[in-house]
């Protein structure tokens, strides 16, 4: 049998035969190519594959030395790895992290993937070669590599360009804002002349000009001063755009600089049949740039007078908050529909068909507008609608701490300007201040700035987009602790509950049930917090929970000690009612931690509890909370005696 140089010096018996061929069998079932050599490297056995691989007969394999196999080039150094992996023999894989090449009695060579395994027999030490040819698998790697370079250098040269182009448009934005600079600067000059001998003439100091004359002037005029008008706003949004606006902050009063404005457009109202008013709250200091704020007020102004028919109304109104002082200019005007909302804001936007007959601007007021109160640490939006007028609402840093407090601010939400306007009306002669927001989006932008008291949402019908929008409103974690009213024409819903809505009116809701419900709401404000109840009994935290709401608190509630220290992680409640009985934490230990918080220690506590208390226990815990109440007994007048005194000072 041909297998190898095989020791024939033994009669074979027919079991070895038998073993043999399957031995045989086996080896040339092998996928890849299994060589034996002798530790002086002569080829021993090879099976099928290695046949067909190197293009060797059997006999011709034997007859060679493993050497052979490897390419010519590196043949010289082969015999020293065999030796020293005779001396170090182990089963692994043969010069990893090398490409390795084999040669065919043709002299071709190829990719190879080698193992190697010794092996210690009678014939002393032998070694094993199993080898794969790795042709495609290394075209296929190369054809990656190569592809992942294109990509790679593709990539390169995109970013490459994309710097470039970004350099480009970099200067070029410098230039053009250099350019408009200093064209503006060119044009102006001239502009002023026109415009001054433009005047003399229609003084006709120079003499009598016909009707036609005076015309021709008045539009030379006219247009002159449109031009005058643009090109200090295209110098406005250039400086603006280039950062080199400069701001002067100072604290000054709101009053007599809005007087100024006032004056300067109240000729403009007048000549178009207007009323204007103005409401401002007493006091109002704010810190600003007096005369871009004046820029910011003229540019509103000017708009609602011109965007407002003949027999309408422009009202400024401006309230103070904490942080902040909220201005509103409104108008009766022609309004603007909600999808224009954020574009009027943009440079060189303007509505079409609401300004029909109205004589354009320069459509950069507004984006003009919005970058001088963004720049000054405000915000600006509008609330309209076609053909029910506007409302611009933006807001400027106080100038003072409030010395008196401020009327509450309710946040309107509006679903539908004509019934939120019924809500106005009902709250602004009861001493509420309004503003309104089209979207929870824009809610949670002005609660930011305003933090108003209560959120009134005013929705027709409740659709799944609405509840999805109050629970967005809660999310939102300033306006957490804020009541939110709902106010629409469904019952009240288990939805609703879920979301902690506060209160929810059904339509049509009368003014006293609008203001009770408010004024609850707000009641139980100060600080905007509510009171926790911690008590492992649903029906006792019910209870309390219905005495609280109608004693005008606003109530959060936890089961556990564990529940209601992670809620006071979150915000801190204006008072604590608890109750010591309960599994796992005990409201002793629930004491101890709140105690020992630095941020959580002025919460004032009420115990609350079923529990016969010892002399040392009371002794602990009057130390330590501001009323200790029995269950059994009558509690409810202590307990709403105790929340007054602590809730009202905190
Ligand atoms: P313009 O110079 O055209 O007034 P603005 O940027 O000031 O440019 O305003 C952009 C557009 O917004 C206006 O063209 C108009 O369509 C709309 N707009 C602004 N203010 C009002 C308003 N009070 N009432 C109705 N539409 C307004």
């Amino acid at each position: 049998m041909g297998t190898g140089r095989m020791k024939m010096g033994k009669p074979m018996k027919e079991g070895d035969t038998r073993e043999l061929n399957r031995f045989r069998e086996l080896l040339d079932a092998a996928p890849d190519a299994i060589i034996e050599a002798d530790a002086q490297g002569r080829i021993v056995l090879v099976n099928e594959i290695a046949q067909r691989l190197f293009g060797y007969s059997r006999e011709e394999f034997l007859a060679l030395s493993i050497d052979e196999l490897v390419p010519d080039a590196m043949r010289g150094e082969h015999a020293g790895h065999r030796e020293s992996f005779a001396k170090r023999a182990s089963t692994r894989p043969m010069g990893s992290g090398l490409a390795l090449r084999a040669q065919r009695k043709d002299r071709s060579v190829f990719p190879v993937e080698i193992s190697l395994s010794p092996i210690h027999s009678d014939d002393g030490f032998h070694v094993i070669a199993t080898v794969r040819d790795v042709t495609a698998r290394r075209l296929a790697e190369e054809r990656f590599q190569e592809m992942q370079d294109r990509f790679t250098r593709e990539l390169e040269e995109k970013n490459r360009q994309l710097q470039q182009r970004n350099a480009e448009v970099e200067r070029s934005d410098r230039l053009k804002s250099e350019f408009l600079a200093s064209m503006s600067h060119e044009l102006r000059s001239p502009l002023h002349t026109i415009i001054g001998f433009a005047e003399l003439l229609i003084e006709e100091l120079e003499g009598p000009l016909n009707e036609k004359q005076k015309r021709f002037v008045s539009n030379i005029h006219q247009d002159s001063h449109h031009l005058l008008a643009l090109i200090n706003d295209l110098l406005d949004i250039s400086k603006i755009e280039a950062g080199r606006m400069e701001f002067h902050l100072e604290k000054f009063a709101l009053a007599p600089a809005l007087e100024e404005v006032m004056e300067m457009i109240r000729p403009q109202a007048e000549g178009k049949g207007l009323r204007l008013t103005v409401g401002l709250d007493e006091g109002i200091f704010v810190e600003a740039d007096r005369l871009r704020l004046r820029q910011v007020l003229t540019n509103l102004l000017s708009n609602a007078v011109k965007f407002t028919p003949a027999g309408g109304e422009v009202r400024v109104a401006a309230q103070a908050r904490a942080r902040k002082v909220a201005i509103s200019v409104v108008d009766s005007g022609v309004g603007i529909a909600r999808e224009d909302h954020d574009a009027i804001f943009d440079k060189f936007y303007q509505v079409g068909s609401t300004t029909k007959g109205v004589r354009e601007g320069t459509g950069l007021g507004l984006a003009i507008t919005k970058r001088l109160v963004e720049q000054q640490g405000g915000r600006i939006w509008v609330c309209s609608e076609p053909g029910r007028g506007s409302t611009f609402v933006f807001t400027v840093k106080t100038g003072q701490g409030c010395t008196e407090a401020p009327r509450p601010l309710v946040l309107i939400i509006e679903d539908e300007p004509r019934a939120a306007e019924l809500l106005v009306n009902y709250m602004a002669p009861e001493g509420f201040s309004t503003l309104c927001a089209a979207n929870a989006q824009q809610a949670a932008t002005i609660a930011n700035e305003l933090e108003p008291e209560a959120i009134v949402v005013d929705l027709s019908m409740p659709t799944s987009e609405d509840w999805q929008m109050i629970r967005e409103l809660r999310g939102y974690q300033r306006l957490e602790s804020i009541p939110i009213v709902v106010v629409s024409v469904t019952e009240e819903s288990d939805e609703a509950r879920a979301l902690g809505v506060d209160a929810h009116l059904t339509k049509p809701v009368g003014k006293r049930q609008l203001l009770d419900t408010l004024a609850k709401a707000v009641k139980s404000e100060p600080g905007r917090r509510s009171i926790l109840v911690v008590d492992d009994e649903p029906m006792a935290r019910e209870l309390l929970g219905a005495i609280l709401r109608e004693a005008g608190y606003s109530a959060e509630f936890a089961s556990s000690g564990e529940e209601a220290l992670a809620l006071m992680e979150r915000a801190a409640p204006a008072a604590l009612i608890l109750d010591l009985m309960m599994p796992g934490m005990s409201g002793f230990e629930v004491l101890s931690h709140v105690r020992e918080k630095a941020n959580a220690g002025e919460i004032p506590v009420i115990v609350l509890t079923g529990l016969e208390l010892n002399r040392g226990d009371t002794e602990l815990l009057k130390k330590k909370t501001v009323a200790i109440l029995r269950k059994g007994q009558s509690w409810k007048q202590p307990l709403l005696g105790a929340l007054r005194k602590v809730v009202r000072t905190s």
